[in-house]
C-alpha cells in the first residue's frame, strides 16, 4: 500500500508533483528543432551517476514528487539505464515513464517489462523514411516503428510525440490520424517551441493548434476527451477511433496548471523548461535538497516565458 506523502504546493496554488529527470544531454539523433549543428555534450564525469540519480530521486520523492519521467538527450544511450530504472522502481511513485527516440528500445523492452516503468513516449516525427531522415537526421525509422509496435504488444502504455513543422511533416497529419486509429496508439502533435535551435525561422515553420484542429475537423467529427488539469495535451477521439492530442505550448500555454520540475543530467533542478536558472543538488543532503526544492518552486513562472536560448537536449525535454 502507498504511504501518504507531503504535498508540494507553490505560491500560486499549483500542486508540484512531477519530475523530468534528464539522464544525459547526448543523443544519436539530430532533430532539426532540438539539436544545435555542432552540439557540445557534457563530459561524462559531469553526469550524475546511477547512485547519485537514485539518491536524489529518493529525496525528491520523499519530499513530494510522485511521478518521474526519464528523458534527455536520449536516455537509452545510458548503459546503466536499467539499473537506474530498477533503483527508481523501489520508490513510492504513482507513475514512472520514459521519453525516447525509440531506436534502441526494442532490445530493452523485455527487461523493462519487469519494472514499473510502463509509460513510454516515443518521438516519431514522420511516417516515411525520407521525411523521418530529414527531421531527425536518422535513417532508423524501421527500428523506431519496430520498438513502438513491440512496446504496444508487450502491454506498455505507449504514446507518440510528433513535432509539426511547416514544409516538413505538416502534410502528414492525416497519416498520423490513420496510424493512431489503425494501431490504437495515442498520437500527440507538439507545437514547435521557441527553444534553442528552433528559434531560428520559427515563424516560417510553426504550425498552430488551431490549424491542427481545423485539419482534424476536416477528417471527421472530433470529440474532446477529459484529462487531468495538469495534462500538457488536450485530446480528441476521431471517427476512425484515433486518439489525437495537441500540446500547444506556444499558442495555448498550460503554465497555470503546470506541476513539473526538471533535473538536468548535471544535477541542476529547474523550475521551468523555459528557464536557464536553477540550483545544483549535487552532493546535497536531505535538508539542503528540501530548501533548494522550495527555492526552485518559488521561481516557477505563472506565465509563459517567450523563449530560451538553451537547447532542449540540455534542459531535458
Ligand atoms: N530523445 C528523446 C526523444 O526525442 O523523445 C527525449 C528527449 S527530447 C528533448 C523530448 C521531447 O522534446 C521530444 O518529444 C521532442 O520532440 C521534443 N522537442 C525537442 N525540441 C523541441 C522543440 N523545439 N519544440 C517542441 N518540442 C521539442
Ligand atoms: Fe535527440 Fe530527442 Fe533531441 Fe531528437 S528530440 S535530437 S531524439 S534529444
Amino acid at each position: 500500500m502507498k504511504q501518504s506523502r507531503t504535498k508540494l504546493v507553490d505560491q500560486h496554488g499549483r500542486h508540484i508533483h512531477k519530475l523530468r529527470l534528464a539522464l544525459l544531454d547526448a543523443c544519436n539523433f539530430r532533430c532539426i528543432y532540438c539539436m544545435p549543428d555542432d552540439p557540445k555534450f557534457m563530459h561524462k564525469k559531469n553526469l550524475l551517476s546511477s547512485q547519485e540519480l537514485i539518491s536524489l530521486a529518493t529525496h525528491l520523492v520523499d519530499l513530494g514528487i510522485d511521478e518521474i519521467r526519464l528523458t534527455g538527450g536520449e536516455p537509452t544511450l545510458r548503459s546503466d539505464l536499467l539499473e537506474i530504472i530498477r533503483g527508481l522502481d523501489k520508490l513510492n511513485l504513482s507513475k514512472l515513464g520514459l521519453t525516447t527516440n525509440g531506436q534502441h528500445m526494442a532490445k530493452l523492452l523485455p527487461e523493462l517489462k519487469n519494472t514499473t516503468c510502463k509509460h513510454l513516449n516515443f518521438s516519431l516525427d514522420s511516417l516515411n523514411k525520407v521525411g523521418f531522415q530529414k527531421m531527425t537526421g536518422s535513417p532508423h525509422l524501421e527500428k523506431v516503428l519496430e520498438s513502438i509496435f513491440m512496446a504496444k504488444e508487450l502491454g506498455f502504455n505507449v504514446k507518440i510525440n510528433a513535432v509539426l513543422m511547416k514544409g516538413f511533416n505538416d502534410k502528414e497529419i492525416e497519416d498520423f490520424i490513420d496510424f493512431s486509429g489503425r494501431y490504437d496508439i495515442e498520437v500527440r502533435f507538439l507545437e514547435l517551441m521557441r527553444i534553442g535551435e528552433a528559434r531560428e525561422s520559427f515563424e516560417k515553420k510553426f504550425v498552430s493548434a488551431d490549424e491542427i484542429i481545423e485539419r482534424l475537423k476536416k477528417f471527421s467529427s472530433i470529440t474532446p476527451i477529459s484529462l487531468p488539469i495538469d495534462s500538457t495535451s488536450f485530446n480528441f477521439t476521431l471517427s476512425n477511433g484515433a486518439n489525437i492530442g495537441i500540446i500547444a505550448s506556444e499558442s495555448k500555454p498550460f503554465c497555470t496548471g503546470c506541476s513539473r520540475l526538471r533535473l538536468s543530467a548535471d544535477a541542476i533542478l529547474r523550475p521551468c523548461l523555459m528557464m536557464n536558472e536553477g540550483y545544483s543538488l549535487r552532493g546535497k543532503d536531505r535538508n539542503e535538497i528540501s530548501d533548494l526544492l522550495h527555492k526552485t518552486m518559488s521561481l516557477k513562472p505563472i506565465e509563459r516565458i517567450y523563449d530560451v536560448s538553451q537547447p532542449m537536449n540540455q534542459i531535458g525535454g
